[in-house]
């Protein structure tokens, strides 16, 4: 018998050289090994005749490898590998891009089987495109890389070929084959310890589910695809299941704490209304609603609010910020307590500041600014001071300052707060409960200083004790995420979406710019800036990569090295193309300052044209600028683009958004038609999400969370199911007393995921 958590060398077969490479995976564990699910199953009883192939269809086909070349094409800078596979019927070409490690596996005179789709490249004609490959003969003919793993086995591997119609095939790598894995899983499976199922035996049979050791058999070896989809639900429900178990655990916590309430004082809200330059929207209404009766809680809110990019996010949590200063009864500011907004850059927190100062001129309770450059205090009233950082941290642990708005270093240390009660977090994906007792380490309203009270005192102040207020939390995202994402992965957080733009804006003009008509787009550049507009000019690099020392460069990196640069960009715009216009640069290596005093240039008008990286990306308004043009723009992912879009179109006038790109690609092109006819962030989102994968969408290294991102937005029923079953589970038995071995299993799953 072998455990599940055993080491993969202490399976018989498995040399210390080949469980090294499998570590290389991630697969250190039979547990490891065992949940690397196929990715589908091979039918071996359908392979079609390589004659009867029509261009078009998917198909599986199965030859001889006669000829292998490697080719070049200048023009595209790709190196295609192509093979030539015969059968009995007669030869197609297949081909693959930037996969020169190919050469060394597909080699002349092998057998292969290949799956893909039949189609036509400009240069090879009919063939097949990026089809899996795999090699079917070995036992025939073995390479020294997989001899390791089919030595001694090589009548299994011709068993499980022969006898089960259908093969696994897991996902495949140069040095991981699906012949070596099935072979070890199959091994592994034999010997395995009987699996205790932590799923609740009637959550399992409400949904025909079957119980684990026998779905791990099942996914791996099934006897038909009807078996291999049930048990790989069966997996993916328990994922969901577990994640939601987190999720809703965290929420009952929470909601256990206590927060400062406050009951809004709707006359002073209307009054404050009243005085905006525009209406709300209804669904910043509706959010702003939503948020103040949280506020009104003695309980922490912990909220999302979404929207698309300048749907009005700011205004909605600077009102909420605005009635927590006043307080919770009319007009007592002993009651009000203090807020603090955090964005992602000093850009976008001057500009928070700004809209504050804007659309509250006589707000008096004291609105800081700090940042790393910057530190100021608004009085109302047009007092305004600019300050030593010192005097702004000073006023916020005295009480001074009401609303306090900076960077994340806000709370990264040493400040202290005075009675901070409700906390606005801007354009970040998450905010968890580490981050939270920071802010409460420095904040006199629930807690203690670590450095000023004794460890005595603060273990006084354990959660659940009256006096521990924590505040309320709000994040803002204009990141659409497609919502069975926002679920798997906030599903602890309430939210709010807005999902409307203000009235009176106009659709952006979207087009995508072929190289040669380059001239074009800067000559209606020129003509809008003429008429007094604004244009942003991105590019994916801030400088030429130097150092390549005299490499033979992969097309890859020779792309790279094509990719636009803001600041050879901005000395060919600013000296060349535009020398009568004025040309800003901005990148994330300026210092903060410079940064601020460029973005302060631009949104005065005092500057045609800025280049810059993405750093102009997230929440920054310049409602004059109408031009965002995009320099290889196939280097961005669709949500970034779509946001960089939203730079524009914030104004009254007609904005137009230019993707360039030199990659002819076909796919390159199909992608950025998306942006095009999107109609939402949303929808975006959601292709975006299935181009990339949750890894890359969410562009975080949460370990475990996109693969079950991916699993939630691939069954969206099975995520629901999993949501319902887990409050059924919670409602009934919150503390898990009844489930040892479920709650075991969370244990662990926490870990897996390290959601925080
Ligand atoms: P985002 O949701 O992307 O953060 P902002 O809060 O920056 O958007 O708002 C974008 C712009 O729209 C700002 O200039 C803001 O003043 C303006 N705005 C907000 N709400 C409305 C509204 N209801 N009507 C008109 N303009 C609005
Ligand atoms: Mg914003």
């Amino acid at each position: 018998m072998i455990k599940l958590f055993a080491p993969l060398y202490e399976l018989k077969g498995v040399g210390p050289k080949f469980a090294e490479r499998l570590t290389k995976f991630g697969i250190h564990t039979i547990k490891d090994l065992l949940w690397h699910f196929p990715s589908r199953y091979e039918d071996f009883s359908r392979i079609s005749k390589i004659a009867d192939l029509k261009i078009g269809e998917s198909a599986t086909i199965q030859g001889v490898i006669s000829a292998v070349k490697l080719k070049r094409t200048w023009k595209r800078r790709m190196f295609i590998v192509e093979v030539l596979i015969t059968d009995d019927t007669g030869s197609i070409k297949a081909i693959w891009f930037n996969q020169r490690f190919l050469l060394g596996v597909l080699k002349k005179g092998r057998l292969v089987n290949l799956a893909g789709k039949v189609g036509t490249d400009p240069e090879a004609g009919i063939c097949l495109v990026h089809p899996i490959y795999e090699l079917t003969d070995y036992g025939l003919q073995t390479t020294v890389k997989d001899k390791e793993a089919v030595v001694g086995s090589l009548s299994t591997v011709d068993q499980l070929k022969h006898t089960g119609r259908l093969v696994p095939i897991y996902p495949e790598t140069k040095r991981l084959t699906s012949k070596g894995l099935r072979l070890l899983i199959k091994i592994s499976l034999d010997n395995l310890e009987e699996l205790p199922e932590p799923i609740p035996p009637h959550v399992l049979a409400e949904r025909n589910f079957p119980e684990i050791n026998a779905a791990l058999r099942q996914i791996h070896f099934p006897e038909n695809l009807k078996e291999a989809r049930i048990a790989k639900k069966r997996f993916a429900f328990e994922d969901l299941f577990l994640l939601q178990l987190v999720n809703i655990r965290q929420r009952l916590r929470l909601s256990k704490e206590r927060a400062c309430s406050f009951p809004a004082d709707i006359p002073y809200l209307k009054s404050l209304l009243q005085k905006l330059p525009f209406e709300l929207t209804k669904s910043q209404k509706v959010s702003l609603w939503d948020i103040l009766k949280d506020l009104e809680k003695p309980h922490p809110m912990n909220r999302l609010l979404q929207g698309d990019v300048g749907s009005g996010k700011t205004i909605v949590s600077a009102l909420a910020a605005i009635l927590v200063a006043r307080g919770n009864k009319p007009f007592d500011a002993a009651q009000g307590k203090q807020s603090a907004f955090m964005a992602p850059t000093e850009v976008l927190a001057r500009q928070h500041y700004l809209t504050f100062k804007k659309f509250f001129p006589d707000f008096d309770l004291g609105i800081g600014l700090l940042t790393g450059s910057e530190a100021k205090i608004f009085y109302g009233e047009g007092l305004e001071s600019a300050v030593k950082k010192t005097e702004v941290k000073k006023r916020i642990s005295d009480g001074g300052i009401k609303i306090v708005i900076g960077t994340h270093a806000l709370i990264q240390g040493e400040i202290s707060f005075s009675d901070l009660a409700f906390v606005v977090v801007d354009e970040q994906h998450r905010f968890g409960v580490r981050q939270r007792a920071e802010l409460l380490k420095n904040n006199e309203l629930g807690i203690v200083n670590s450095e000023s009270k004794n460890k005595k005192e603060q273990d006084k102040f354990i959660i659940h004790n009256s006096k521990f207020l924590i505040p309320h939390f709000l994040s803002m995202s204009a990141t659409p995420i497609p919502r069975t994402l926002t679920l798997t992965i906030f599903g602890d957080l309430d939210l709010s979406i807005i999902d409307e733009l203000p009235s009176g804006r106009k659709k952006i003009i979207t087009k995508i710019v072929a190289p040669g008509n380059r001239d074009k787009a800067y000559a209606f550049i020129r003509g809008q800036v003429k008429k007094g507009r604004q244009a942003f000019v991105i590019c994916p690099r801030i400088e030429k990569e130097e150092d390549t020392e005299g490499r033979i460069l992969s097309s890859q990196e020779i792309s790279r090295l094509e990719m636009k640069n803001v600041k050879e960009e901005y000395e060919k715009l600013s000296k060349k193309i535009f020398p009568d216009l004025r040309v800003g640069l901005l990148h994330g290596k300026l210092k903060a300052k410079e940064k601020a005093e460029v973005m302060d240039k631009f949104k005065r008008g005092e500057m045609d044209i800025l280049v810059s990286t993405s750093v102009v990306e997230v929440g920054v308004d310049v409602p004059n600028a109408t031009i965002m043009m995009i320099e290889g723009s196939d280097w961005f992912g669709l949500a970034q683009l779509y946001q960089f879009r939203g730079r524009v179109g914030r104004g009254e006038y007609q904005s137009f958004c230019f993707l360039f790109t030199d990659s002819g690609a076909k796919s390159t092109f199909k992608r950025l038609q998306a942006i095009i006819n999107a109609k939402s962030g949303f929808e975006l989102a959601e292709m975006d999400l299935e181009i990339r994968g949750p890894g890359e969408f969410l562009g975080e290294s949460q370990t475990g969370l996109p693969d079950l991102a991916m699993k939630a937005v691939q069954n969206p029923d099975l995520m629901k199911a999993g949501r319902e079953a887990a409050e059924k589970i919670l409602n009934a038995d919150p503390e898990l007393k009844k489930y040892p071995l479920l709650l075991a299993r969370l244990e662990g799953f926490e870990k897996e995921i390290h959601l925080e």
